[in-house]
């Protein structure tokens, strides 16, 4: 017998956060779940981490333009390995956080992947889990496929 709720959330980015909560709020009883850590595209492989890197790259475009117009700053690179353990400070931490969030909002949180196997139930980890007023899955397009990964990602080991 699937566990039964109002409503499943598959994805934890800031669309299925923000779903999962106000629902919660408005008393449904509400699951979401992630194959990766909580917080999705933008604020673990997207959005944030992408502005320390462009904040990086246009501070030494600056300098390079500068230099000989009052700036001295002979040698001065991107030192990747350390700019990416500083990116890692924004990222660390992050998905805890948004899942302690989710649990104290009353939110069942779960992990794994999620597969349909009727319109009305999903297959999370070996369990099946039936929604009552139906699913919410987020637009996926801006996700990074796995076999795109380059830099740096939690997928990296899948690429
Ligand atoms: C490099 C980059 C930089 C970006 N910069 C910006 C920016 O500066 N400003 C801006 O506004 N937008 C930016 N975006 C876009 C932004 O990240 C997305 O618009 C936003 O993350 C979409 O949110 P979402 O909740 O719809 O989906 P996502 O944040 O992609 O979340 C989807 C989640 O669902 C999970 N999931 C998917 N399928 C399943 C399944 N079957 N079972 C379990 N879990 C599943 C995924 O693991 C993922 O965590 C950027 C995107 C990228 C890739």
């Amino acid at each position: 017998m699937p566990k039964s709720y109002d409503l499943i959330v598959i994805g934890t980015g800031a669309a299925g956060a923000g779903a999962a909560s106000r629902c919660r709020e408005a008393g449904w009883k509400v699951a979401i779940v992630d194959s990766l850590p909580y917080g999705g595209t933008c604020q673990l492989r997207g959005c944030y981490p992408k502005k320390v890197l462009v904040g990086a790259s246009e501070a030494l475009d600056w300098v390079r333009r500068m230099e000989g117009k009052g700036i001295r700053a002979p040698g001065a690179a991107i030192d990747w390995p350390e700019l990416m353990r500083f990116k890692q400070t924004f990222v660390e931490g992050v998905g805890q956080g948004n899942e302690k969030w989710l649990r104290e909002a009353g939110v069942e949180v779960l992990h794994g992947d999620a597969r349909f196997t009727a319109p009305t139930v999903v297959r999370v980890d070996g369990r099946e889990l039936e929604s009552r007023l139906g699913f919410f899955h987020p637009r996926f397009s801006t996700s990074i496929p796995p076999g795109k990964i380059l830099l740096d990602s939690p997928l990296q080991g899948s690429v």
